[in-house]
C-alpha cells in the first residue's frame, strides 16, 4: 500500500465515523508565536482544546505536515541515526473536542490498524500511563489485547501536557514489532530506544486542567488528540524496517543519488539529504527564509547540513535545489502549495547553496585538520572559528565531529563567543544576539557597524 493510499484510507475511515477532514495547516503556526514550527496535528486546534475557539464540528481528522527541528521537540540529531525520525514528517490524526473519549479513540485506532490495514494483532504492543486504569480496562477487557504485549508506563512519556499549566492527560501508545532481526527492546524496557519496537500511534486523552499550583482539575469535556506518523505506518505496510525504505523516500534517495553521482543507494548521506529536502522545501513553501535568527536560522542549519552531506559524497557544486522537482513529483498531489511554490523554493535553496559553497571547502579543511589533531573533544575556539568565519552552525560541526566519535567543547565555544562580544562592546561597537552574519570567503571578523536598521544589521568584515 502506497503512502498516499494510507493517508487517503485514514482520512476516509475517520470521515465515515463523523469526522470533518481538515487540511494541514502551514509549518509556521498562525496562532502561537512561542512555537517554532507546527510539530503535531493538534497545533492548529490548540485554541479549540482550550475552549477559546469554536469550530462547526466536534470531530476532526487531518494529515498534518510537521517539523521537529529546533525548539522543544528536536529530532534533527536523530536523522541519519535512527530508522524512524525525520525533521519533516506527516502526522495523521483524529481529534475529539469534548465529544468521544477513551473508549471510542481506542476502538477507532484498533479497528483502523487491524481491520482496515489488516495488521496482525500479534505485531502490536500497547502502553498506557501507569495510573490510567480506565484505558487499561478498555484495552485488556474490551479490545482483548494480550497482557504479554501490554505495558503500563509511569514516566512522562505517557503523560502529555500542553505546557506547565493547561490541558493535560494520560496517553496510550501503540507500537509495532519489526521482529528479532532489528535491535531494540519492547516499550518500557531499558533498551526500548532501538528500532525494533516502533511507536506508531499516540492517543492522548486530555482529561485535566493543571493550575498554577500544579493541581489537576478534571476537564468538564475531556478531549482526544491522536497522532500517527505516516512514514512509520507506511514502513509497516510496505514490509520494510526503515522509513527510508518506503516508496516516497526511495524516490527521493534515488534523486539524491543521481544528483551526487552516488552508486551505493544505502549510503547514509543520501537518507539525510532526502530527509532534509522535505523539511527545507516545505519550510520555504510556508514562508520561512534562511536567516540568522529563529526559524530562518533553523532552516539555514538544515540546508547547510544537507550541503555538507553532499560534500561528503564529493558533490561540491550546488545540487540540493535540483531535488525540489523530484519532491514535487512525490508529494505535490497531496500538497499543491508545494507545486505552486517550487520555483521560488529552488531559487532560495540555490542561492543558499552558492553562498555556503564559498566557505564550506575552507572550513572543512580547518575542521579536518583540527579533528586529526584532537581526540575526544574539539576545542571551543575551533568551533567558534568555524562558526564565525566559515558559517558552520555549531550543530553542523558537532555532527561532523560525532561521525568520528568526537565531542565538541560547547562551554568553550560559548566563552569564545562571549569574549568576542565583549571585545566588540569594548571597542564601542554594537553586536547582535544569536547568529552572526558572514559574507563569503574566509573573512576575519572585524566588528559590527552601528548601523542597525529595522530587523537588519550590517556586518562589516575585513576580507581575509
Ligand atoms: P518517539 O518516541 O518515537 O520520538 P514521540 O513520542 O516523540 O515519538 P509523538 O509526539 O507521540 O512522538 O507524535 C505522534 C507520532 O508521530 C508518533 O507516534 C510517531 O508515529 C510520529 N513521529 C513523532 N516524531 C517523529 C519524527 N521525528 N519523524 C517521524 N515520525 C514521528
Ligand atoms: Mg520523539
Ligand atoms: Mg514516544
Ligand atoms: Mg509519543
Amino acid at each position: 500500500m502506497k503512502s498516499s493510499e494510507i493517508r487517503q484510507n485514514f482520512l476516509e475511515f475517520f470521515e465515515s465515523h463523523g469526522h470533518t477532514i481538515v487540511a494541514s495547516s502551514p509549518l509556521v503556526p498562525g496562532n502561537d508565536p512561542t512555537l517554532l514550527f507546527t510539530n503535531a496535528g493538534m497545533v492548529q486546534f490548540k485554541d479549540v482544546f482550550l475552549g477559546l475557539d469554536k469550530r462547526p464540528y466536534m470531530r476532526a481528522a487531518s494529515s498534518q505536515r510537521c517539523v521537529r527541528a529546533g525548539g522543544k521537540h528536536n529530532d534533527l540529531e536523530n536523522v541519519g541515526y535512527t530508522a524512524r525520525h525525520h525533521t519533516f514528517f506527516e502526522m495523521l490524526g483524529n481529534f475529539s473536542f469534548g465529544d468521544y473519549f477513551k473508549r471510542n479513540a481506542i476502538q477507532y485506532a484498533w479497528e483502523f490498524l487491524t481491520k482496515i490495514l489488516s495488521i496482525p494483532r500479534e505485531k502490536l504492543w500497547v502502553t498506557v500511563y501507569a495510573e490510567d486504569d480506565e484505558a487499561a480496562d478498555i484495552w485488556l477487557n474490551e479490545i482483548g489485547i494480550d497482557p504479554a504485549r501490554f505495558v503500563r508506563i509511569a514516566t512522562m512519556d505517557n503523560f502529555w501536557q500542553m505546557g506547565d499549566t493547561g490541558p493535560c492527560g494520560p496517553c496510550s501508545e501503540i507500537f509495532y514489532d519489526h521482529g528479532p532481526e532489528v535491535a531494540g527492546g519492547p516499550p518500557g524496557s531499558v533498551d526500548a530506544d532501538g528500532d525494533r519496537y516502533i511507536e506508531i500511534w499516540n492517543l492522548v486523552f486530555m482529561q485535566y486542567n493543571r493550575d498554577t499550583s500544579g493541581t489537576l482539575h478534571p476537564l468538564p469535556k475531556p478531549s482526544v488528540d491522536t497522532g500517527m506518523g505516516l512514514e512509520r505506518i507506511s514502513a509497516v505496510m510496505q514490509g520494510v524496517h526503515s522509513n527510508y525504505e518506503i516508496d516516497l523516500f526511495q524516490d527521493l534517495i534515488k534523486a539524491a543519488a543521481r544528483e551526487t553521482q552516488t552508486h551505493d543507494l544505502s549510503n547514509n548521506s543520501l537518507k539525510v539529504i532526502a530527509d532534509h529536502i522535505r523539511a527545507c522545501a516545505f519550510l520555504i513553501t510556508d514562508g520561512v527564509i534562511p536567516g540568522n535568527e529563529g526559524r530562518g536560522y533553523v532552516l539555514r542549519r538544515i540546508i547547510r547540513r544537507a550541503i555538507r552531506h553532499g560534500y561528503r559524497l564529493e558533490q561540491k557544486t550546488p545540487f540540493f535545489h535540483r531535488l525540489v522537482d523530484d519532491l514535487a513529483k512525490v508529494m505535490g498531489q497531496a500538497y499543491p502549495e508545494l507545486v505552486a511554490a517550487k520555483n521560488r523554493v529552488a531559487s532560495v535553496l540555490k542561492q543558499e547553496e552558492e553562498r555556503f559553497a564559498e566557505t564550506l571547502e575552507n572550513g572543512m579543511q580547518v575542521l579536518e585538520a583540527a579533528l586529526r589533531e584532537q581526540s575526544g573533544t574539539l576545542a571551543g575556539e575551533t568551533v567558534f572559528r568555524l562558526y564565525d568565519t566559515f558559517g558552520f552552525p555549531v550543530d553542523l560541526t558537532a555532527d561532523i565531529a560525532r561521525e568520528r566519535g568526537i565531542n565538541i567543547d560547547l562551554a568553550g565555544f560559548e566563552k569564545a563567543m562571549t569574549d568576542q562580544r565583549e571585545r566588540a562592546r569594548a571597542a564601542g561597537k554594537f553586536t547582535m544576539q544569536g547568529g552572526i552574519e558572514y559574507h563569503g570567503i574566509p573573512t576575519e571578523f572585524y566588528g559590527y557597524d552601528s548601523l542597525q536598521q529595522e530587523g537588519s544589521i550590517l556586518a562589516i568584515y575585513k576580507q581575509g
